[in-house]
């Protein structure tokens, strides 16, 4: 944990910490995993650790560990509710300085890209359409039951 962490001033630790709702998919004493509100595609997932590491290289390597493990489980998962071949899972932070990975189902090879393998120079970025709680919480139940049943390939 960082010096000059305060709780209330990051989402993630309040999402975890339960004081922010969100809709889980999987919870233990070190990680909580919810879905995106605004996902890249349905069956986005971010798993994050309850103890706050302002990004992913400051996270202790078995921590660190834990989350590439659960996003495996989580993928075996997501694959077989959404059909998809493959699923992306990425630790970023550009937007929370809390480290957290995004496990998401690729349905085309765009959805995790990089701005420069596109040729265009003018762009316009948008967030994508904020999901409905009805609609959250269907998908993040099919996840959890999924993750019980222990879904194989
Ligand atoms: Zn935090």
């Amino acid at each position: 944990m960082t010096d000059d962490h305060n709780l209330n001033e990051c989402l993630f630790c309040r999402i975890a910490a339960g004081t922010v709702p969100s809709h889980a998919v999987y919870s233990d004493g070190e990680l909580y995993a919810f879905l995106d509100i605004h996902p890249i595609r349905p069956g986005h997932v971010q798993i994050v650790p309850r103890e706050h590491h302002p990004c992913f290289d400051a996270l202790p390597l078995p921590l660190a560990g834990r989350i590439v493990a659960l996003g495996q489980r989580l993928s075996v998962c997501l694959k077989a509710i959404y059909g998809v071949p493959r699923v992306g899972f990425l630790f970023t932070g550009g937007d929370i300085p809390h480290a957290h990975a995004h496990v998401v189902p690729l349905v085309s090879k765009t959805d995790i890209s990089s701005r420069r393998y596109i040729i265009e120079e003018d762009l316009t970025f948008r967030d994508t359409p904020r999901v409905p709680d009805a609609e959250l919480r269907e998908t993040a139940y099919g996840i959890r039951s999924a993750l019980t049943r222990g879904e194989t390939i």
